[in-house]
């Protein structure tokens, strides 16, 4: 590995063209050409994968394409599974790590992944002997809230999301929103949807003149530390875990109808499922005012909402 300056742009193009590949913009290949920003997302990822304590970490990568950020994951992580939709970077990726023997390269599409057997199958005994695994990525822009609602729905909300951290780079304004407090201008959807699982938490700007080609757009790395469950968010959730599982379910659909048609009030967004007499009451009930909006609302207040009109 030692031979090739992954983030030096004559190699990145060099090693490209004898692959016979161009970075492709359908699969939002922006690679990093400055050896300090990846250098500093694997830091960045380690560390809040040790803050539990345990002494063994591995790392899911998704998108390594030439293996800038890669790199130092094996560098830093006991065991790496980058996963890599481009067929074409598969055999560049196996000539540039030939000699990285903690590092395994997967041929597929994130979204198509089981992610829980995933995790077991490469993860398995890290996790058994008390391990943690992260998942870090300078995210391809195209797919950056799929892949994020993926790792945040994969797994049941009655308990932590299974991963020690969700380290990642994201367009500028992304990055703002998934961190945003409710009632800021930043806040939505995905903010909500993040708080419901954990916490972001914006850790470094990077400019677009650090990519092969730069991107339209400025850039950020954030960082997602999960939390205990939602039952840290809502202490009244159902002792029941199926039954707290539908309730994080309903919770989960009533903020993406609450953000769905942004300039509505609450009552009227989520008025297509939800009668307007058994919302006004829930609301009222919790003294928030009856023409509330979905971005004035928080995680624990989407909970408690839901709560009452689930008789919860
Ligand atoms: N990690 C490299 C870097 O920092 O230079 C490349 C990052 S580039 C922004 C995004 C990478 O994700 C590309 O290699 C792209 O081919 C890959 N990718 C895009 N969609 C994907 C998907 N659905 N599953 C897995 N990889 C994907």
């Amino acid at each position: 590995m030692a031979q090739f300056d992954l983030c030096n742009q004559s190699e990145v193009k060099r090693l490209l063209e004898k692959y016979d590949l161009s970075p492709k913009k359908g699969y939002g290949q922006n690679f990093l050409i400055n050896t300090n920003v990846p250098y500093r997302i694997a830091e960045e990822s380690y560390e809040i994968a040790c803050r539990g304590g345990s002494e063994r970490h591995g790392v899911l990568e998704i998108g390594p394409g030439v293996g800038a950020l890669t790199q130092y994951l094996c560098d830093t992580y006991e065991k790496v599974v980058a996963v890599e939709i481009d067929r074409g970077l598969i055999p560049l990726l196996s000539e540039v790590f030939e000699d990285a023997d903690n590092l395994t390269v997967v041929n597929t599409d994130f979204m198509e992944l089981d992610l829980a057997a995933f995790l077991e199958e490469h993860f398995g005994a890290i996790i058994k002997d008390g391990g943690t695994v992260s998942v870090c990525a300078n995210l391809p822009y195209y797919i950056t809230t799929p892949v994020l609602m993926k790792l945040l729905e994969a797994f049941p909300y009655n308990a932590p999301v299974p991963l020690a951290g969700i380290t990642v780079m994201v367009q500028l304004e992304v990055a703002r929103r998934l961190c945003a407090s409710a009632g800021s201008a930043d806040y939505g959807a995905i903010s909500a949807a993040i708080a419901l699982r954990g916490e972001a938490v914006k850790l470094f700007d990077v400019s677009a003149g650090n990519f092969l080609p730069p991107p339209k757009v400025a850039s950020a790395v954030v960082g997602i530390i999960p939390h205990g469950g939602i039952r840290e968010i809502y202490g009244s959730c159902p002792e029941d875990d199926g039954e707290c599982e539908k309730f994080a379910r309903d919770v989960s659909e009533f903020i993406r109808l609450a953000f769905g048609q942004r300039r509505k009030t609450l009552l009227n967004a989520v008025g297509e499922r939800y009668s307007k007499a058994a919302v006004t009451g829930a609301l009222e009930s919790l003294g928030i005012r009856a023409d509330i909006r979905g971005e004035k609302l928080s995680a624990a207040q989407f909970c408690e909402i839901v709560g009452k009109l689930k008789g919860i």
